[in-house]
């Protein structure tokens, strides 16, 4: 994954005529700090393997989730803390970029022990974490009530209070409203605009039920879109008339899979290769990839999940014309709620969900649209414009602060 960040770097650079120093400094991370986790679990001691990598402080503090999963390692972590990085600088937010994690499987824990645990992770980091230094936020298989723990823990460590220390908090305990539904929200804020703009049909399809997929699929059928397919891990439902989005979430929210759910069946391949204008990637990397990519007849794509088209299926694409909002720039609504929540926290002012929306929408629109002007000026796709924007906004950041000509 590294040997990747540093190709993706040379390529970008040049493309793009990136001051070579400043990509010889974006090749490593600043800080990487590591812990082994002791618990005691019954009459035994277990270790796990902890990280938090501050990849970048050039653009602000560090920012970046906690996720808790046996494939936590230091080479993952320090690549997702480099994808924040790219990220964070896209939709312009004042952060760096961080990521952290532990090496576990949580669902073999107790409530008890995953208290613990986090409490043992905020002990570990504290002396690199802080609102001014790198703050953390939920990830895979980590929550708002982790989050409330984590803040905890830190205040007492501490001996002051520091709310921004951490996002993705309980609104109870000073988190933002719509940060449970920020992600999908800001995606939608980008459909909607192109879908418009590209003067496409108002049909979707969505693959993952999840927070991200779920969330959209509510989002659109309130907005007049016909979600026409939707699936989870057991596969997908499918209605060319417009699906009942109310009644697939209530379905989802008993637990119950979709391959049950009363309806026309298909399985998570055929959804990608629908024939509808806009097609949503809402739960797992790599599943656009050589091999269906030229089979994909969306005139639009918009990459809510992480990563889930792989190089040479993004070129296919590419050669065939279809539009890719790239995740970078797609599924940044998260992270800058947190950052709405972090300015919330700071200021001791908490915005109305009007505000949120509002400056939301703002800022996804102002993105897409930078993201636009760099892919007509260098004349490339969406994804290298978010990638050239975002290294040029470190570039600037960089030579001022070490004063370079
Ligand atoms: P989630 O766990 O809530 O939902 C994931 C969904 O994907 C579920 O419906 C699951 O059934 C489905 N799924 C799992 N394996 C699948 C498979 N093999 N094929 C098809 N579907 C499968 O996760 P989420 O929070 O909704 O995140 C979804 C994606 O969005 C991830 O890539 C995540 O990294 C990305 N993302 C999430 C956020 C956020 O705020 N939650 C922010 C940025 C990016």
């Amino acid at each position: 994954m590294l040997d990747e960040i540093k190709s993706f770097l040379e390529e970008v650079g040049e493309k793009s005529k990136v001051d070579p120093r400043v990509v010889k400094v974006l090749q490593s991370p600043e800080l990487v700090s590591k812990a082994t986790i002791t618990l005691k679990r019954g009459e035994d001691l277990e270790t796990f393997q902890a990280f938090r990598v501050l990849y970048s402080s050039i653009r602000g503090p560090g920012k970046g989730g906690i996720r808790y999963h046996p494939n936590v390692s230091e080479e993952e972590v320090t690549a997702l803390a480099f994808w924040m990085t790219i990220k964070n600088a896209v939709v312009d937010i004042p952060f760096g970029g961080a990521k952290g994690g532990i090496k576990v499987n949580p669902k073999e824990l107790n409530e008890e022990e995953l208290e613990k645990l986090s409490r043992n992770y905020v002990r570990a980091f504290a002396h690199v974490l802080g609102q001014d230094f790198d703050i953390p936020a939920p990830d895979v298989y980590t929550n708002p009530k982790i989050m409330a723990i984590m803040l905890d823990e830190f205040e007492k460590l501490k001996g002051r209070k520091e709310p921004g220390f951490i996002t993705g908090k309980p609104v109870e305990l000073f988190g933002s409203k719509l940060r449970n539904i920020s992600t999908s929200l800001g995606g939608f804020f980008i459909l909607d605009d192109m879908v418009k703009r590209m003067e496409l049909r108002k049909e979707v399809a969505i693959q993952g039920a999840g927070n991200v997929g779920g969330n959209l699929a509510k989002i659109l059928h309130e907005e007049g879109y016909k979600v026409v397919a939707i699936s989870d891990s057991s596969g997908g439902v499918y209605d060319p008339s417009g699906l009942d989005i109310p009644e697939v979430l209530e379905w989802k929210k008993q637990g119950k899979r979709l391959s049950e759910f009363e309806g026309e069946h298909i399985s998570n391949e055929e959804l990608l290769e629908l024939d509808v204008d806009v097609l949503v990637p809402a739960a797992i990397e790599n599943v656009i990839h050589r091999n269906n990519a030229d089979k994909i007849k969306a005139k639009l794509i918009v990459e809510l999940a992480n990563g889930p088209t792989t190089r040479e299926a993004d070129k296919i694409l590419v050669e065939k014309g279809i539009t890719v909002v790239p995740d970078v720039l797609a599924n940044a609504g998260g992270v800058t709620v947190s950052y709405f929540e972090w300015v919330q926290n700071r200021t001791g002012r908490y915005w109305k969900e009007e505000e949120i929306k509002e400056a939301l929408n703002e800022k996804m629109l102002v993105a897409l649209r930078s993201v636009e002007n760099f892919a007509a000026k260098f004349n490339v796709s969406l994804r290298e414009a978010a990638y050239i924007l975002a290294m040029k906004r470190i570039e600037a950041a960089m030579k001022y602060r070490f004063g370079l000509k």
